[in-house]
């Protein structure tokens, strides 16, 4: 047994003002879905993304169902998403009855490769979802200009990736509108939660529509549509203004525990840490190795060496078209190599730089391990 405290992969912090609203919510007994946090929280995540509107709701999932639902996303539809991301970014495709399409990753970021998009646009595409995988950005001009040629519709799965930029401006102001996560583990959290974010005045109108049961907003009990009930409430969006007012102290942080974990990796061999294309400013959300060789046997080895030094970490994202109710023949095979060779390192505001320097010291002996076994 190691003496020293378990290292979680993630961990909040709700150093801010967190605790006093939340209070305030109980205190006020504004506990449920109205009360003026869930206003501020979506007016100043707005602006955070440079938009003009946010519809705040009860996790990130639903967020990415309501923005395909409102959007008008149906059954005979095909929705282009990546094979190696969250399930959750193609779950919400499947719910609105919709087929998804999946598409290879670059190597370098592991995200969308959108050289690979156009062989699967169809008569049937209705939409791509680019997802900023890991805190980095997508190569989003060629997406939107397949999107414009072609009439698709963009939204972006920025669940992981909270103040990322691509071309100095925020990723969730590029697509139709943008889908955000509050979880736990995420750059902010609400506990759960989830935001779309847009800069289109109806189609927040018809996000706020469907998130409250479809009621028609003149006329109480009068549904014009099947809505959903992903209302976030008001003491989620207590924590979430309080974790948005730290942002940019969160994302320092992190951004120096990326810094560390790059300085101490370096020249490691056999290893390599995801990479920043030229036109990104990408946000750690899990900083993220991969070995250069080999697969998941010795992915996994790695991975039983850190947890015996109490150190947590997490094997990357398994490609989708490996998931029991996904399963394809065809390979993606960047999705399918360095998925394998791939884990997430402990990445969160709290981690001190001794954390980081043990870390790795403990990956560099056990990728050493590796190459002499
Ligand atoms: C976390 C995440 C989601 C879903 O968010 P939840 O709040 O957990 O429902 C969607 N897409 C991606 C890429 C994610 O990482």
């Amino acid at each position: 047994m190691s003496a020293r405290p378990f290292l979680p992969v993630a961990a909040p912090s709700l150093a801010g003002n967190e605790r006093a609203y939340v209070l305030e919510c109980l205190d006020s007994t504004w506990i449920s879905s109205s009360g003026r946090y869930i206003e501020a929280f979506e007016a100043a995540f707005a602006r955070f993304c440079g938009v003009s509107h946010a519809v705040a709701v009860n996790n990130g999932t639903a967020a990415l169902h309501l923005a395909l639902t409102a959007l008008g996303i149906g059954p005979g539809d095909e929705v282009i998403v990546p094979d190696l991301t969250y399930i959750a970014s193609v779950n919400a495709v499947t719910y609105c009855g919709a087929k998804p399409i999946f598409v290879d990753c670059v190597p370098l970021t592991l995200n969308l490769d959108p050289s690979l998009v156009a062989a699967r646009i169809t008569p049937r595409t209705k939409a791509i979802i680019p997802v900023h995988l890991y805190g980095h950005p997508v190569d989003m001009d060629p997406i939107l200009d397949l999107a414009a040629r072609h009439g698709l519709i963009v939204v972006e799965d920025a669940a992981e990736a909270h103040g990322a930029t691509y071309r100095e401006r925020p990723v969730g102001s590029f697509g139709a509108c943008a889908a955000f996560s509050f979880y736990g583990n995420k750059i902010i959290t609400t506990g759960e939660g989830g935001m779309v974010v847009t800069d289109d005045a109806e189609l927040a109108t018809r996000l706020r529509l469907y998130r409250g049961q479809g009621v028609d907003p003149q006329r109480r009990y009068i549904h014009p549509v099947v809505g959903f009930n992903y209302r976030m409430t008001n003491i989620a969006a207590a924590i979430g203004l309080g974790q948005l007012e730290r942002i940019e102290t969160i994302l320092a942080a992190r951004r120096q525990v990326a810094a560390w974990y790059a300085e101490r990796l370096a020249g490691i061999n056999g290893l390599r840490l995801l990479g920043t294309e030229p036109w990104a400013v990408p946000v750690p959300w899990l900083v993220t190795v991969l070995l250069t060789a080999g697969g998941a046997r010795e992915r996994d080895a790695i991975m039983a060496a850190l947890l015996a030094e109490g150190i947590d970490s997490r094997p990357v994202f398994y490609p989708i078209h490996n998931q029991l109710p996904y399963q394809e023949n065809i390979h993606y095979p960047v999705a399918e190599t360095w998925s394998a060779r791939g884990l997430n390192l402990p990445t969160f505001e709290g981690l001190t730089q001794a954390d980081v320097t043990t870390v790795c010291a403990t990956l560099r002996r056990a990728v050493a391990e590796l190459g002499a076994s």
